[in-house]
């Protein structure tokens, strides 16, 4: 994306998690629904579609979840696609979230000396 385009892109930190999220959302979308290791035209359509909105979100990092937003900029078809997704991946979300953080979990102090001296 060129620093020349007409509109300024979003790119703070917000938009850029949604965006990570959203793309994540559809990867795990397209491989357990139509197995393909990369994802598959229509989905890499729709990733791009979202991305494009998300840069193109007039709230930019003020902005709210997309379901609740009063503009909807999806159109419905695309709107109908990404509902979809959401509503397949977001329990897998959880579940890697979930797995994600439990590694993450810091080990206390005492836990890592050793046991006896
Ligand atoms: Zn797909």
């Amino acid at each position: 994306m060129s620093r020349a385009a007409k509109q300024q892109l979003n790119d703070g930190p917000k938009i850029r998690k949604e965006k990570m999220i959203a793309s994540k959302m559809i990867r795990i979308y397209c491989k357990k629904k139509h197995y393909g290791q990369e994802l598959c035209e229509e989905c890499r359509v729709l990733n791009e579609y979202v991305m494009t909105r998300l840069s193109r979100c007039k709230f930019g990092d003020e902005k709210t979840a997309c379901a609740k937003c009063p503009i909807h900029c999806y159109t419905p078809v695309y709107r109908h696609k990404i509902k979809g997704v959401m509503r397949f991946s977001g329990p897998w979300m959880l579940l890697y979230h979930l797995l994600e953080s439990i590694r993450h979990i810091p080990i206390p102090e005492k836990l890592r000396k050793p046991l006896s001296r």
